[in-house]
């Protein structure tokens, strides 16, 4: 949420913005451009009242200025309920002044050029820029979703008396949306001298004429800056030292040592005042606590600076209402006023006004406009639109009408652009969403091992690319890795660069399973030799003489690199060991079932009384166990050959078979053929590894090739699984 304020025209709750239509506890984050009541007044009612548990930012001074002017704001809401008796309703006072503390307390500091990251799954990520505006404004440059959105809160692009121009994101691309303030539309402010000699010219007419001279302001901000220019003006003009200046406001000293405080955030003019005293300490200006202005010394011509700036209420109003109708006063507004309020109604020159307590009055006095609100005129926005050349332009804050011909005199200027390059711009009313669309953007880096260019095996070429800088991969190069997006942003990098590259860790899980096994190792290691390639065996002499136990001792299996079963180590039990993987957790279990099996069969293998078969690199030659078993695959051979054609007929040798394949002599074309004949020979030669020679004759080369299809298939079947 960007800025949190209340309509200045409007009190309690109807001054909020449309907080029903945001779910407070969406919110992560407030951002507060700065302390203006229209951007920050009702920030406690938001932290308190509503579900909000997002975290809140804003500069140093404004934290420091809000605390007062809230206060000051509470006081007078309060007062004013006291004084009218309009508002007798307990919930229409925003907040208490234990809310408020409690809501001070929560918010969080943000310097210019200070890059907050969240660490939120949005990638919401977030700088101030200066604003100028008033002391300690800001501009948020926000990224979120892949995307930025430049948000200038109120901002003036023209160095004055104290405040630095506001600066322009310079080293950030382009934001895809830029809201900005549209306060003054399309008018264009008079020079600053001319406005000054307007506003000292003026008051200057009126006091010598004998009449007192009524600036409302904000209590803080723009006030400082008139203050400024109006010490300086009497110091200039001596006959005029006589008159007095008053700075009516409870906060007035409290709010001066605020603006010492930040000096340091102010322009150079300001500073270099500083090392020769407080420039903030007025000569010509006196502070007027009381805010009373019955016991107010009202004779004569004088100055008075008062708040409100709208003249809604307080002391501002007060004084008005009396001086309202004497032809030697005079009202001079020097700020913008919104619809709704006094200030704004007098701008118009009406006959009469209404007082506070509500009684018709003729306005007689003068009634003069002179703006020194700090925010950008038209040219000023159209030049910083332009140099931020944002994609997608929203305006806000201002008045409609305002708005629309400033929306109108950009269309203007863009249509300059060819279309495509052309920004949209939006100026949605109140409640009313902008959609804009954006095409996702499909990149990621690819990081890490996977980003240098593979490692060469021969030895001098790897001292050579050692040597040379990293190469990256190529264009059109095919990597393989592991996918991770974070935060908008996706990279490709190695397995084991996870942990270094990504907030990622990588671990494993390692099982264990007990299965019952009453059998001899032997067994085991038979039924284990069938089904596993390649296993390697160690052995350890068991610990302790277990009663019964085998006498080969502890025996470990270890199937490929990732599965092991030991037997022998307790009685009655053989132990799976994998780390969890898809092809650790399949073969894990097919050793489950083969253990399982190995145990109901090991009556039955007793019988047979088969020799063990121990592996060993050097296959024994001649050993009938090893022909029996080829048989047996033979035999399978002639089985599969058999279930697909009319006619096998099959020879044994020692360990080589040979098929006869003859074809159904109906089946085919010719009445005189016999049918074709196809001998398959099949000669294992290393049974432990189920390596066979298959060679196949057929004149017919499609036939061929089914017999060997279907020969190879069964041997590959029948041999134990390499677990390369
Ligand atoms: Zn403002
Ligand atoms: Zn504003």
């Amino acid at each position: 949420m960007l800025d949190c304020g209340i309509h200045p025209g409007y009190d309690g709750i109807a001054g909020l913005p449309f907080f029903d239509r945001v779910d407070p506890e969406q919110v992560d984050v407030l951002l507060v451009t700065h302390f203006h009541l229209d951007h920050a007044a009702s920030l406690p009612y938001f932290t308190e009242r509503t579900k909000f548990k997002g975290r809140i930012f804003m500069t140093h001074p404004t934290k420091a200025v809000i605390r007062l002017l809230l206060g000051d704001y509470l006081r007078l809401m309060t007062m004013k309920k006291g004084a009218g008796g309009e508002l007798s309703q307990d919930d229409d006072v925003l907040y208490t002044e234990a809310e408020l503390q409690s809501c001070v307390d929560k918010i969080e500091l943000i310097d210019y050029h200070q890059t907050i990251d969240l660490n939120l799954p949005s990638g919401l990520k977030f700088h101030a820029l200066n604003a100028g505006h008033v002391l300690g404004a800001a501009m948020f440059f926000i990224e979120i979703g892949g995307r930025s959105v430049l948000y200038t809160g109120d901002y003036s692009m023209e160095e004055d008396r104290h405040l630095m121009a506001a600066e322009l994101p310079r080293y950030h691309t382009s934001p895809d949306v830029l809201i900005v303030e549209s306060t003054y539309g399309v008018q264009v402010h008079a020079s600053r001298a001319e406005r000054e000699a307007r506003f000292t010219g003026t008051i200057e007419r009126i006091v010598s004429g004998g009449g007192r001279c009524l600036i409302p302001v904000f209590a803080l901000g723009r006030a400082q800056e008139l203050l400024l220019i109006l010490d300086e003006y009497w110091k200039d003009h001596p006959h005029l030292q006589s008159i007095p200046i008053y700075y009516a406001s409870k906060m007035a000293s409290r709010a001066l040592r605020v603006y010492q405080t930040y000096a340091n955030m102010m322009n150079a003019r300001i500073r270099s005042q500083m090392d020769l005293g407080n420039p903030f300490s007025f000569s010509h200006i006196r502070n007027l606590k009381s805010i009373d202005v019955n016991t107010f010394d009202d004779r004569g011509p004088s100055v008075v600076f008062a708040s409100p700036g709208m003249l809604q209420s307080g002391v501002s109003r007060q004084l008005f209402d009396r001086w309202a109708s004497d032809p030697k006063n005079g009202c001079l507004i020097a700020g913008y006023a919104v619809e709704h309020t006094l200030a704004k109604e007098i701008m118009s020159q009406p006959k009469e006004v209404v007082t506070m307590e509500g009684r018709r009055q003729p306005l007689n006095c003068l009634v003069d406009y002179v703006s020194f609100s700090a925010h950008v005129d038209f040219v000023q926005n159209r030049d910083f639109i332009t140099s931020v050349n944002p994609t997608n332009i929203i305006l806000v804050h201002g008045a409609k009408e305002e708005m629309g011909r400033l929306k109108g005199a950009l269309m203007l200027q863009y249509n300059k652009l060819p279309e495509n390059k052309r920004p949209t711009i939006a100026m949605p009313p109140n409640e009313v969403e902008v959609k804009l669309i954006f095409t996702r953007r499909r990149s990621a880096k690819v990081m890490g091992k996977l980003a240098e260019s593979p490692a060469d095996d021969n030895d001098d070429q790897v001292e050579e690319s050692k040597a040379k800088a990293v190469v990256e991969p190529r264009e059109g190069d095919a990597v393989r890795g592991i996918l991770v997006t974070q935060q908008n942003s996706s990279k490709i990098v190695a397995p084991e660069d996870l942990s270094t590259y990504t907030p990622l860790r990588v671990g494993s899980v390692s099982s264990r399973l007990h299965v019952p096994f009453v059998g001899k190792i032997e067994t085991l290691r038979m039924f284990l030799g069938e089904m596993f390639r390649d296993i390697e065996e160690t052995r350890e002499d068991s610990e302790a003489d277990v009663d019964g136990a085998d006498d080969e001792g502890v025996v470990t299996f270890s199937i490929g690199s990732q599965v092991k079963v030991i037997a022998g180590k307790t009685k009655g039990v053989a132990t799976v060991e994998w780390d969890c993987s898809p092809v650790g957790d399949v073969i894990a279990d097919s050793l489950v079932a083969l253990i399982m099996h190995a145990q109901s069969s090991a009556a039955s293998i007793r019988l047979t009384g088969r020799p063990c078969r121990h592996r060993s690199k050097k296959a024994r030659e001649g050993d009938l166990e090893n022909q029996s078993t080829a048989e047996e695959h033979l035999r399978a051979v002639h089985q599969a050959l058999s279930d697909q054609f009319l006619s096998v007929e099959a020879t044994y040798e020692a360990m080589k078979g040979t098929f006869e394949v003859k074809l159904d002599a109906n089946d085919n074309a010719s009445e005189e053929s016999n049918g074709l004949v196809c001998t398959a020979t099949v000669e294992f030669e290393n049974i432990l590894d189920g390596t066979a020679k298959v060679t196949v004759e057929c004149e017919d080369e499609k036939l061929a090739a089914n017999v060997r299809g279907c020969v190879q298939n069964v041997v590959a079947a029948s041999a134990p699984i390499a677990m390369d």
